[in-house]
């Protein structure tokens, strides 16, 4: 078999094998295909797309790359969510913690920012010697002691997922929906959880521009779960408008924070307590919809999610001084005030612009070894639905380099889009897909 080939075959839109599948995975993985071959093939993925059986073989091969981890020294069943990307989505730092708290025991494995969308990884590593590197022994210790641990992609979990997302990541190969669910998929079945709540988000800010697209990924995904023997659900969430009010790494630590003190914006805390519920509900935690929304809320009056939350980034290694004292968060050198041209409604906001403003000013990679800035970001003043009057701030840019900042302050002007007549926001958590 030869790659040219193969990448011809794609290209032409023709049915790839599982055996040429396996092919690609594998030699990429080893080293033996270069990244120049592999953005070709993904590229012609994104355009030729593939079908479901292919799916399910390019998942099955991502898998097959490393080591599935066994789960079964931690008591109890397992829970794990996942987003397909969005922008301001800190919801893994709320809902881990929350579900935890609970007795449910969150094995996850999580990523980093992935072209305009931010990662997981990447937000808890705001919090100073905070780690995800850790060994199986530890993951599972973890989980057992204290209930919650994330790792990221080690060499050893679906090793061809971690350099397969890293080159999408920089090569605009990312929104495809084979792309997405083996990408996904490969990584929640090999990290060994019995349920997998998915957060698939769609709008401006997303991977997914159509509900009709987002429900076709949902339902891929959890065919790929279930036809694997894990309770799989899929919950459909607007990305019309960045999640929350903060989008940046510590920032979004920040408001997870908040979220955890009783103090979230209410869509950020629709899709926590939809998701977690999920997995209340899957594990066998709660038993209807209402039980699991009333200890989700118990969690956070009582304070034992935000107790968890600590105990969790403390078990990691990172710093928790800024979690009960939140002034002791790193602030940046500059900040400044995007402020309205004219009076209007705002009827819609360029989600993906505001995350690639985020990228732009260190937040994320532009290459793959890129370093990020913690700090910086965006807070977003104005949302879809309020009226601005012209003077008044829509976002708040937090940076550390002057011209990043005046680069970002022109992209937050163009993301922003105003009409004369009210527009109603979309409602939060757009459907489910259970089966
Ligand atoms: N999250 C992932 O882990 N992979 C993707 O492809 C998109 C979002």
């Amino acid at each position: 078999m030869r790659m040219y080939d193969i990448i011809t075959k794609k290209k032409h839109g023709e049915e790839l094998s599982k055996e040429e599948i396996s092919f690609v995975v594998n030699g990429f993985t080893k080293g033996e295909i270069p990244d120049y071959q592999m953005s070709a093939f993904l590229m012609a993925v994104c355009f030729k797309d593939m079908n479901v059986r292919e799916t399910v073989d390019l998942t099955q091969a991502m898998i097959d790359s490393g080591e599935t981890m066994d789960l079964s020294q931690i008591k109890g069943f397992k829970a794990d969510k996942h987003s397909t990307g969005g922008v301001g989505d800190k919801t893994s730092l709320i809902i881990g913690p929350m579900v935890a708290s609970l007795g449910v025991p969150v094995a996850k494995m999580s990523g980093r920012g992935l072209g305009h969308t931010g990662g997981t990884i990447d937000k808890l590593e705001s919090f100073k010697g905070f780690t995800t590197s850790l060994t199986r022994e530890e993951f599972i210790d973890q989980v057992n002691t204290i209930g919650l641990s994330i790792i990221g992609q080690t060499g050893e979990l679906c090793p061809a997922d971690k350099k397969m997302y890293a080159l999408r990541d920089v090569t605009a190969t990312v929104d495809n929906k084979a792309l997405i669910a083996s990408s996904i998929m490969s990584k929640k079945i090999a990290a060994g959880s019995d349920v997998i709540v998915l957060d698939v988000k769609v709008g401006s800010g997303a991977f997914m521009k159509t509900l009709a697209d987002a429900k076709a990924l949902a339902k891929l995904m959890v065919k790929i779960g279930t036809g694997c023997g894990r309770k799989t659900y899929a919950v459909i969430t607007d990305m019309s408008q960045p999640l929350g009010n903060y989008v940046g790494n510590s920032l979004e630590a920040y408001e997870a924070i908040l979220a955890l003190k009783g103090k979230g914006p209410e869509d950020l805390m629709d899709a926590c307590y939809t998701l977690a519920t999920y997995m209340l509900l899957g594990t066998g935690r709660a038993n209807s919809e209402a039980e699991a929304k009333a200890l989700l809320k118990d969690s956070i009056e009582s304070g034992k999610a935000l107790d968890k939350f600590a105990e969790w980034i403390a078990a990691q290694g990172g710093e928790t001084e800024c979690i009960y004292n939140t002034d002791k968060f790193k602030r940046t050198e500059f900040s400044e005030d995007i402020i309205a041209m004219n009076d209007g409604y705002v009827s819609a906001i360029k989600t993906d612009e505001i995350g690639m403003t985020s990228l732009i000013l260190g937040g994320g990679r532009e290459k793959k070894d890129d370093v990020i800035d913690p700090t910086v970001g965006i807070k977003i003043k104005k949302k879809i639905g309020d009226y601005v009057s012209k003077g008044e701030p829509i976002a708040r840019l937090y940076a550390n380099d002057i011209d990043k900042l005046r680069a970002a302050s022109a992209r937050i002007h163009d993301a922003y889009i105003f009409s004369k007549e009210k527009v109603e926001p979309q409602k939060h958590v757009l459907d489910i897909i259970t089966k």
